[in-house]
């Protein structure tokens, strides 16, 4: 044992002379200590969820997906400020986003995109899109609140073109990854939410108003990337604002948003990993 220690002193020493060399030994401790209060800065800001700059990462260069978190409101023809049960959907999209943002980059392999910087900005839907589009984001999700006669949540993707401000889209290829994605979301969600949030199931975007005017949410009419909308509770239903409005509710919300996008980020590595076979069989 002792032997081992002394091989590993002699290993050691080297460069600690090395490093001697280059800095004065009285300033090592010093360096050391501002280097271990700018980590800690680092990693204040990350567990506070303070989202980054738009399309940039939270993590370091090492991932292998991309994944972009929209808190849907403001758009241009909705704030979002409406109070429901005394909650706005404003407040809710954007609690869940930084607590869904904070989540999934404890994973390493997990970049993280935002479609923008602040809970106040507005933006355009079309905008939305073109953040994960050139982000090249293996999901896109887009966080609502619904309100109505109704309770509990709903995960919509687009099932077929649509056509806004002369765009068509999106391509068949989204179309079929957006179905894959709403259906791993809508599982991971329920295992999560069980006897809490009410399950309503997947729904397809044409259902909506303003898909059933275009053939699809205007989000999915300009992505380019699988892209999903969570309905995450009815606002107006008391028991779902009353759940949605504390943190250990958006925790949870969060927490179950994730269930259905690692899952389905498996299931797409999966995929591919099949059809890496499948080629090098030919
Ligand atoms: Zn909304």
């Amino acid at each position: 044992m002792s032997r081992a220690l002394g091989f590993l002193i002699q290993k050691v020493r080297p460069w600690r002379h090395e490093a001697a060399s280059t800095v004065p030994g009285r300033y090592i401790p010093w360096l050391a200590l501002v280097a271990a209060a700018g980590s800690v800065c680092v990693a204040w800001l990350h567990h506070a969820g303070l989202p980054p700059e738009r399309g940039q990462a939270t993590v370091g260069p090492a991932w292998d997906y991309v994944v972009c978190i929209d808190p849907g409101h403001p758009t241009a023809t909705s704030s979002g400020r409406a109070v429901y049960n005394g909650v706005s959907e404003l407040d809710v999209n954007w609690g869940v986003a930084l607590k869904l943002g904070a989540l999934l980059s404890k994973d390493k392999r997990i970049r993280v995109v935002w479609t923008r910087e602040s809970r106040d900005q507005p933006m355009e839907n079309s905008e939305r899109a073109k953040v994960a589009n050139e982000a090249h984001a293996d999901l896109s999700v887009h966080l609502h609140c619904d309100v109505g006669p109704s309770r509990g949540f709903t995960v919509y993707f687009p099932d077929r073109q649509g056509t806004v401000a002369g765009k068509t889209g999106p391509a068949e290829e989204v179309l079929r990854a957006s179905r894959e994605a709403a259906h791993a979301l809508r599982n991971g969600m329920a295992r999560i939410l069980r006897g809490v949030v009410k399950d309503r199931g997947i729904r397809t975007d044409c259902v909506t108003r303003v898909g059933h005017l275009n053939g699809s949410l205007t989000t999915s009419i300009f992505s380019e990337v699988p892209t999903v909308t969570v309905e995450m509770v009815f606002l107006s239903d008391r028991h779902d604002a009353r759940f949605i409005k504390t943190r250990q509710g958006q925790e949870r919300m969060a927490r179950a948003i994730v269930n259905g996008v690692t899952a389905y980020l498996r299931s797409t590595s999966q995929t591919a990993r099949r059809l890496a076979d499948a080629a090098s069989d030919l």
